[in-house]
């Protein structure tokens, strides 16, 4: 996917200690087919790669001293700019009720995504009403009404009789009268678009004049997803999309171009079927999630507030040059122990998520006790040198730390690959400091 394919153009960049014109050329260039690969319209992609490789090729990034980070850090920012910089927040009428209208095409999830958004508002010590405007598709008004039943939030529903102009009108009425204070229309949806629907969906706007107009576009169909955003904002004036099905196999292509092509923030995402799979979007989290990155920016700052520098900068020596001991090994985990629960570090490392899936990889605090009672039962060779832990001194470091040899051996193994990982880090973690720089 977009994430590997970005993260193998940036490992390679990582790598140098110099980072010529050439190397961010061939850089752009991968980056510019991973982009069209994912869907991204193309107009979008070539702004997007001209602008980092007018930033990356200067002075500045080139001599500084981890270029590869540096040029990361303009990716991530660009990216992070393309999706809006940073989060559109829900409008809210200071002349209560606030009126949010939903569209899109059928199947969007406009229904589904009505009840997450009354979930959401109801969190925050609102009292929204959903209503039920969709009476073409038969069952709409039933599954909005299970999912109000669901959140205990109320439904407004005149039938399947009155046009839903009237029943919108009605239902803002409603809400006035019953000190509501936020309406979520949804509405009918077509499998394309089409001029009854756009003149119905103007109507509602008319009578109700809503604050908001989001539009629910399915991520997973990339471009098509755009040109719907287009259509429809070039008739509706959308204030905001949600995007939907982010936890499906989508190529990422509708997330990094809507806002570039419409103009309209994205205000939500939608991470699946259930009623609370429904989030802000923060164009920053998303950024670093495309790049594989997690929440590596957050972590770098807590890291930066609580790891000595002298120390981090030690331990990147060693792991370049593939020096990391045992030793290395228990201080570390005391540094990372500074940092939190370790199940949370690891969720902000990037590739971790994946290592975490390996099943001999097991991270909580209770088996770091038994991690360090291991190491310490180690001689002072074996943990600067581990390659000579053979069979005979795993099953005495076993019997001494009061574990097994199968958990030893875990150990080592998680050892060799924390080496591996580290190699291929190494560069990220202190050393430049933030952005990279020299200082
Ligand atoms: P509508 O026609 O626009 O009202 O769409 P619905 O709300 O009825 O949703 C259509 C289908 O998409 C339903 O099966 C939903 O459960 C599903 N769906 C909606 N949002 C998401 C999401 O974020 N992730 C996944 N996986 N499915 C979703
Ligand atoms: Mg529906």
């Amino acid at each position: 996917g977009l994430t590997g394919r970005l993260q193998n153009v940036f490992s390679k960049l990582r790598g140098k200690g110099k980072v010529s014109e050439d190397d961010v050329n061939e850089a752009m260039r991968e980056v510019r087919l991973a982009l069209l690969e994912a869907d991204v319209n193309f107009k979008v992609v070539k702004d997007f790669v001209s602008k980092v490789k007018e930033k990356s090729i200067g002075k500045e990034v080139m001599d500084s001293f981890t270029p590869g980070m540096v040029i990361i850090d303009i990716v991530n920012k660009e990216l992070t700019e393309l999706m809006g910089g940073s989060q559109a927040k829900l409008a809210k009428s200071n002349k209560p009720p606030t009126v949010i209208m939903m569209a899109g095409l059928q199947g969007a999830g406009k229904t589904t995504t009505s009840g997450k958004l009354a979930k959401l508002l109801q969190k925050g010590n609102h009292r929204p009403l959903l209503v039920a405007g969709d009476i073409y598709r038969p069952a709409a008004i039933k599954q909005l009404q299970i999912l109000g039943e669901q959140i205990k939030v109320p439904v407004f529903t005149l039938g399947d009789q009155t046009s839903p102009v009237e029943i919108a009108r009605q239902a803002v009425q409603h809400a006035k009268d019953n000190n509501l204070d936020y309406v979520i229309i949804d509405t009918a949806g077509r499998l394309h678009i089409d001029e009854e629907l756009m003149e119905e969906l103007k109507q509602i706007h008319t009578v109700t004049n809503p604050d908001e107009v989001l539009l629910v576009v399915d991520a997973m169909t990339g471009q098509d997803a755009v040109n719907v955003a287009d259509s429809f904002n070039k008739q509706l004036e959308l204030t905001g999309v949600v995007l939907t099905k982010l936890d499906g196999d989508t190529r990422g292509g509708a997330a990094l171009s809507v806002k570039a092509v419409t103009g309209c923030p994205i205000k939500f995402a939608a991470l699946g079927e259930k009623i609370d799979a429904l989030e802000p979007f923060h164009p920053e989290r998303m950024a670093s999630r495309i790049l594989g990155m997690g929440d590596m920016l957050s972590l770098i700052e807590k890291a930066q507030a609580n790891i000595d520098t002298e120390k981090a900068k030690e331990m990147e020596r060693k792991m370049r040059n593939a020096e990391f001991t045992f030793d290395d090994f228990l201080e570390q985990m005391d540094q990372v122990k500074k940092l939190g629960p370790i199940d949370q570090i690891l969720d902000m490392l990037p590739g971790m998520n994946k290592a975490k899936g390996m099943k001999d990889l097991k991270v909580d605090d209770k088996q770091m006790g038994r991690v360090e009672a291991i190491v310490h039962s180690m001689t002072k060779a074996e943990k600067a040198q581990p390659e000579i832990i053979n069979h005979n001194r795993r099953k005495r470091i076993a019997a001494g730390s009061g574990t097994n040899v199968a958990e030893v051996n875990r150990l080592i193994k998680q050892f060799d690959e924390m080496r591996k990982m580290m190699k291929q880090f190494s560069g990220m973690m202190g050393g430049g400091g933030k952005g990279g720089k020299k200082n």
